[in-house]
């Protein structure tokens, strides 16, 4: 993995475990908001050049002491990931497609210069530390724990350049739904055109904590005009919502459907759901991938390049049927209504797209939604997602 023979690697064989001598209370899962609760342990290790990684320890949850110089709080070297686990009916906790997380944390690291790790060692780890806190796992369908691990340039040092010095930890927080599909109607999604999230040869392709601070201020406004997500455009291209990839469904004349998904040109992130819905979208209509659809619906899928002005002139023309938006979070949430501000100069100048379906029986949202949380919560079993 690019580290030298010289230097440790993550070894799972050194944990070492010291338990907390006090546990919280579990919060009920009705009350759970995104983010906010932390389980009572952390998963931590840090690197060094001199020695390569450290020892693992699972330690009682805490704050990290860091030097105030340290690189992540000046140039952000900040890498983190995000994957949820489930719990089965017979009470096995479960992780979905992790590996291809750990990959991806991997290539992210790679890309600020932050040193390189055994991802499977990793995995194993965090398999461990989510037996441990296993009780936290919400009992309720659509409810899961949410991992996060996060690795940072502790360099000391002001000097603009690579950090020599990283510490990667993983924190678990139980989490229901991301963001609120109220009563099942949709979410609501603005399209800004005076601020973008990310461009060729940038970084938006990577999980970077970089890539999301300056999406704030855009959010807020978003959220000021009534729109609860913001769909990030480069030009007039679509390129993904909020933390979400996003899928278009068009109506053919004769019934067959075509649902489109910006291409990974490097500027939106490879989302483990956006490949997990393409693979099940993409064994439809030969075997019953998504049983909730009737099997005569023939699905034709694509990446492909999405412009506003597409979406615009196919639901005038009545053939844009849906859009919605996927992600670990949030798994697959319907839009509602999609607008459209073409100038930042009027702020009162947005146009409305509304979409005629919004999830529902029927719906390839729906559909999805179903036999994803299914492989996720081990009621089927699906070309080895669900890992135990
Ligand atoms: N885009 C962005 C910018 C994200 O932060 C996320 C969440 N990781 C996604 C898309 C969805 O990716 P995934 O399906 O792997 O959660």
């Amino acid at each position: 993995n690019g580290l030298p023979s010289t230097l440790s690697d993550i070894d799972p064989s050194r944990l070492t475990i010291t338990l907390a001598s006090t546990l919280k209370t579990l919060p009920e899962p009705e009350s759970l908001v995104f983010g906010e609760v932390t389980t009572d342990h952390m998963l931590y290790m840090d690197f060094s050049p001199e020695r390569g990684w450290s020892q693992p320890q699972i330690m009682p949850y805490g704050p990290l002491n860091l030097d105030p110089a340290s690189s992540c709080f000046q140039y952000c070297p900040n890498v983190f990931e995000g994957l949820k686990a489930y719990l089965a009916l017979d009470g096995t906790p479960r992780l979905f497609r992790p590996q291809l997380n750990m990959d991806r944390m991997v290539i992210s690291a790679e890309r600020v210069a932050l040193p390189p790790f055994n991802a499977d060692a990793l995995l194993t780890l965090i398999k461990r530390f989510v037996a441990l806190e296993a009780r936290w796992i919400p009992r309720v369908r659509g409810c899961s724990l949410y991992i996060r691990p996060t690795l940072i340039g502790t360099r000391a040092s002001l000097g603009v350049t690579a950090s020599t010095h990283a510490a990667l930890y993983v924190v678990l927080s139980p989490t229901g739904p991301y963001i609120r599909n109220s009563e099942g109607k949709g979410i609501s999604l603005l399209a800004m055109s005076d601020q973008v999230r990310a461009w060729p040869g940038g970084t938006g392709g990577y999980k970077l904590g970089l890539n999301y601070a300056p999406g704030f201020v855009a959010q807020r406004k978003a959220a000021a005009l009534g729109y609860q997500q913001l769909l990030w455009l480069l030009g007039e291209t679509v390129s993904e919502a909020g933390a979400m990839n996003v899928f278009a469904v068009f109506k053919r004349p004769d019934g067959e459907l075509d649902v489109v998904t910006p291409p990974l040109d490097g500027t939106i992130l490879p989302g483990v759901t956006r490949a997990s819905v393409l693979s099940l979208l993409s064994y439809r209509p030969h075997i019953t991938a998504l049983p909730q659809l009737p099997t005569d619906v023939r699905i034709n899928v694509s990446e492909r390049v999405l412009t506003m002005s597409e979406l615009f002139a196919a639901s005038t023309a009545d053939t844009l049927q849906e859009f919605f938006c996927v992600g670990t979070a949030a798994v697959v949430i319907p839009a509602r209504r999609i607008g459209w501000q073409r100038s930042s100069a009027d702020s009162s100048d947005v146009e409305d797209i509304r979409l005629p379906v919004v999830g529902g029986q029927g719906s390839l949202a729906q559909a999805l939604w179903e036999r994803l949380v299914d492989i996720q919560e081990g009621r089927v079993e699906w070309e080895g997602w669900g890992v135990t």
